[in-house]
């Protein structure tokens, strides 16, 4: 079996589980691709139910290049993604969606790469900073932090109104 690819046929009615790992060298195919470092888990679990065939994907783990948007210094990203999906026969290749991933008649296995790259893209927080605790630990940079809130505090500062004088004699 290549790899980061499951079985799809021959399958007995019930559960079938697999596990695999994926780190670093995984992204490196995807150029495009905004995580470039992780350790993962990926739980697989394909049901055969009958003739329907549904496949259940649990990535957990962390990235690890991304930077904390208060000290910009390297953190560890814990994400937690699960998705469901349908498999459906198609006489011809067609494009999955969101919900149904189509395969052949013949088709023995089917390659997860693409649906895991996708899964651990989407996964990325909005917000990326150190956590409070880490903070409060110190792994938060804090001259950056003391920095920004010296920005912070000067913006919102009121005008004095001496630069306020000032500034209507410029006017005139
Ligand atoms: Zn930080």
């Amino acid at each position: 079996m290549p790899k980061n690819c499951i079985r799809i046929a021959g399958l007995s009615e019930g559960e079938h589980g697999q596990e695999f790992e994926i780190r670093n060298k995984f992204f490196q195919k995807y150029k495009e691709s905004e995580v470039k470092t992780g350790e993962f888990i990926v739980k697989i679990v394909v049901v055969l139910r009958g003739l329907d065939r549904k496949l259940t994907i649990n990535i957990e783990g962390k990235i690890t290049n991304l930077l904390c948007d208060y000290c910009a210094k390297k953190l560890n990203c814990v994400i937690s993604t699960t998705s469901n999906f349908v498999i459906k026969e198609n006489e011809e290749e067609i494009e999955s969606t969101d919900e149904i991933i189509y395969v052949l008649p013949n088709q023995h296995h089917l390659d997860l790469s693409q649906l895991i790259f996708e899964m651990v893209n989407l996964s990325i927080p909005n917000k990326r900073t150190h956590s409070k605790s880490e903070q409060e630990k110190g792994e938060c940079d804090k001259g950056m932090l003391q920095l920004m809130e010296k920005y912070a505090t000067k913006t919102n500062k009121e005008i004095d109104p001496r630069w306020e004088v000032l500034n209507k004699l410029k006017v005139k």
